[in-house]
């Protein structure tokens, strides 16, 4: 999608701090962490939401992406969370599909 800012970011159109990269997917650091370690994974084609018929081997892809990040930041034995906000109710802003990795510190339940 041309506006969407995510889409941009997937195409290196804008500048993001990328922190893993495939042909499917690419994670790169929130500019409003939540947490020492704030990672938003998403897949480089536009899917709305987690449910928008995204293909399970995007979704593995992903997957494959997170524990490439955990690892990579030193989490992946610590504990981390996965949120991926679908919807006005869940408070999710850009319409692209994204999973937040949150971790580096005990979190609490209103992260997000
Ligand atoms: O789940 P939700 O849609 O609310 O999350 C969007 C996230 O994308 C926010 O945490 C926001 O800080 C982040 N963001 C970003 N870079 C942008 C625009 C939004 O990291 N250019």
């Amino acid at each position: 999608m041309s506006d969407c800012i995510f889409c941009k970011i997937a195409n290196h159109e804008i500048p993001s701090t990328t922190v893993y990269e495939d042909d499917d997917v690419i994670a790169f650091r929130d500019l409003d962490p939540q947490a020492p370690t704030h990672v938003l994974v998403i897949p480089k084609k536009h899917y709305a939401n987690i449910c928008d018929g995204v293909p399970a081997q995007t979704l593995a892809a992903m997957t494959h992406a997170i524990d490439e990040v955990v690892k990579a930041e030193g989490i992946d034995k610590t504990g981390y969370r996965v949120i991926s906000n679908a919807g006005a109710d869940a408070g999710q802003t850009v319409m692209h599909f994204h999973m937040h990795v949150l971790g580096g510190k005990k979190l609490g339940m209103g992260l997000l």
